[in-house]
């Protein structure tokens, strides 16, 4: 067998361990992942070509390259597997957080269409984000039941409704990290 295409075989191999490596460890390069496997399945069919073409090939050297493309095609596929695996608090899914109750859904690991509920009722909140004194005071985001005589239900302060709902998500986040969700 010639110099090179060692070489070559050798240069595939260890490109696709690499990548394998490089989706374990990256999250936003997962997308590529399929891209990744096309390369390995050429490397197999380099090999396959080598074994019969090159019978002098040395066996325990091409066990040795077979292992490495399999920890490479192993961990992208543990990596795409993951991605896809619904999170361990899929359940948690409602919340009592300042003093309304919350619901929302998962999708893999993002929080999906959050939305509050009138802790005494259950209808559907509407927000107002518009109505500021003064300029000098914070913006607010009052949530408001219908059902329940226009009453304001609760009050998110700092901003506008997309600042309370990012304010909800983080605290959904930190009762997840705390475990306080499970109490
Ligand atoms: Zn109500």
């Amino acid at each position: 067998m010639s110099e090179s295409s060692i070489k070559n075989i050798r240069n595939g191999v260890v490109a696709s361990v690499i990548a394998g490596i490089i989706l374990l460890l990256v999250p936003t390069v997962r997308g590529y992942a399929s891209l990744a496997l096309d390369w390995i399945w050429s490397g197999v069919i380099l090999l396959w070509d080598g074994l019969f073409e090159y019978y002098s090939f040395s066996g325990w050297f091409l066990l040795v390259i077979f292992a490495f493309a399999i920890v490479g095609f192993l961990t992208i596929f543990f990596a795409i597997k993951s991605n896809f695996d619904a999170p361990e608090h899929s359940e948690y899914k409602e919340d009592s957080i300042f003093n309304l109750k919350w619901r929302w859904r998962w999708s893999g690991h993002e929080i999906t269409n959050l939305w509050c509920f009138c802790p005494s009722c259950d209808a559907t909140l509407v927000y107002d984000d518009s109505s500021k004194n003064s300029f000098y005071e914070p913006t607010v985001t009052h949530f408001i039941c219908e059902n329940c005589s226009n009453t304001t239900k609760g009050t998110i302060t700092g901003g506008a409704k997309s600042y309370a709902l990012g304010a909800v998500r983080r605290e959904i986040d930190r009762r997840i990290r705390t475990g306080e969700h499970e109490h």
